[in-house]
């Protein structure tokens, strides 16, 4: 969301007549998108400030996103030679604020969450020329005891059906056959005009604009993910076999203390429409270790759950402590070193999963979407509908980078599939 978000003020610059440069060393105008999401991420933003302090003299520098939210003119302490602070939910207003960066004025904010409005722009700087991502909420209207997310993008807001619909069009009519809907929580996603679409609508809706092959989404959120999403993916072929589903614990009485709205039954019943479906549908999933109060027993279930799932491909975190957010107040609270022990189990676990399903693929055919060429290891990259790479020969002497491939699988690890192109 964070790339896209960049891929969109970039447009909005460039039709203010900016230009982009190639290297940050070259502009005159520093933009820096950042992530507070943990305070890992957080702590890089100001190790980088730092270093434009020490290699920026003469330029402008403004810092965007969940961090600029969250410190706000704080960060103009901080880091002085900062001269603008917008978080993503102000991006709407970055034309008047560089008006006024460009007048003189040094503190130049957007920190704002009171909004009803998405960012839309018709000058988007996609980076990659086949896959589009495309937001179509912003925000987030729940309150998970550990996230930041709500304080920094602010309330949800939909984007209407006809305007993801327009974009889209306009989208495959560029040449893109793939599109990723982009939002914290697609599942609550609310048509504001009268058609009133609800997600299984709009999904079906962008897989049948002609010229699109594949529809990814994410992220989807336990509590609002619905059967009828999974009949849209059987009912529509353009809709990828993939659902990223993040589950963070597998102990119910965890999930209730991050007020996470389900429980473990709750999210198994999810799987369980998914594995029944007659689409080979690939569950990838987030987990958090070492949440305040997490016993022993509370991650044995979260293990648990890793091997009654199997899901495709997981992100561990370590718990990590955010500003504003309730789980702060919790007792309990776990060391580094046990959160560090318990996230490499969880990988360690995963990856024998890992191995395990994909060499399941090992004889089948897959279409691959071409991403590109590794002179490293002679092999072109792929992206199966169920988001597995899959790296193949090919005695093309064309560039395929774009196009789809059917490629039969030869050989499996646990992040990558490999194997020859069939036509
Ligand atoms: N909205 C999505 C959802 O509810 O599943 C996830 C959004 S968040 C940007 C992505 C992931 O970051 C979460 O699923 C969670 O696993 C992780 N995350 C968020 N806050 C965290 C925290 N304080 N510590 C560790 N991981 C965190
Ligand atoms: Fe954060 Fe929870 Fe909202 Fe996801 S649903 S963005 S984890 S508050």
């Amino acid at each position: 969301m964070n790339a896209h978000d960049s891929e969109k003020v970039i447009g909005t610059l460039v039709s203010e007549g900016y230009r982009r440069v190639p290297t940050p060393e070259e502009a005159e105008l520093v933009f820096y998108n950042t992530c507070s999401i943990r305070d890992k991420a957080e702590q890089k933003v100001f190790h980088r400030l730092d270093q434009f302090k020490r290699d920026g003299k003469g330029k402008t520098f403004a810092v965007l996103g969940c961090v600029a939210q969250q410190e706000g003119e704080k960060i103009f302490e901080k880091a002085p030679h900062v001269s603008m602070v917008c978080g993503s939910a102000s991006y709407n207003q970055l034309p008047q604020m560089l008006v006024q960066l460009e007048a003189g004025n040094r503190r130049v904010t957007g920190l704002s969450l009171d909004t009803a409005d998405t960012f839309e722009t018709p000058m988007t700087r996609r980076d990659n020329p086949h896959r589009a991502y495309l937001t179509i909420i912003e925000g987030c209207d729940k309150a998970c005891a550990y996230c930041v997310v709500p304080f920094t993008r602010g309330p949800e807001r939909s984007r209407t059906s006809t305007s993801v619909l327009a974009e889209t069009r306009q989208l495959a009519q560029m040449g893109y056959s793939e599109v990723q809907l982009l939002g914290q929580n697609v599942n609550s996603y609310r048509d504001p005009s009268a058609a009133g679409w609800d997600f299984a609508q709009l999904l079906d809706g962008v897989g049948r604009v002609e010229g699109i092959r594949r529809v990814r989404f994410t992220t989807s959120h336990p509590r609002d993910f619905v059967k009828p999403i999974v009949d849209a993916i059987e009912a529509n072929e353009a809709l990828c076999n993939h659902v990223h589903l993040p589950v963070q614990s597998g102990s119910t009485r965890i999930l209730e203390a991050m007020r996470r709205l389900y429980t473990r039954e709750d999210y198994l019943r999810t799987i369980g429409w998914m594995k029944a479906s007659r689409r080979p549908i690939a569950i990838t999933t987030d987990i958090i270790v070492g949440f305040p109060g997490e016993s022993e027993e509370d991650f044995e279930a979260t293990l648990g759950l890793l091997d009654e799932v199997e899901f495709d491909a997981i992100f561990g975190f370590k718990y990590s402590r955010r500003p504003n957010t309730s789980a702060l107040a919790l007792e309990d609270h776990i060391s580094e070193e046990e959160k560090s022990r318990r996230l490499a189990i969880v990988q360690e676990r995963q990856r024998a999963i890992q191995i395990r399903r994909n060499a399941e693929y090992v004889g089948r055919v897959e279409e691959c979407l071409v991403e590109g060429f590794n002179k490293a290891t002679g092999q072109w990259m792929g992206r199966t509908s169920q988001n597995k790479m899959l790296n193949f020969l090919h005695p093309a002497a064309t560039d395929l980078t774009g196009q789809y491939r059917y490629v039969r699988v030869t050989r499996a690890g646990p992040n990558s599939l490999a194997g020859e192109c069939v036509n």
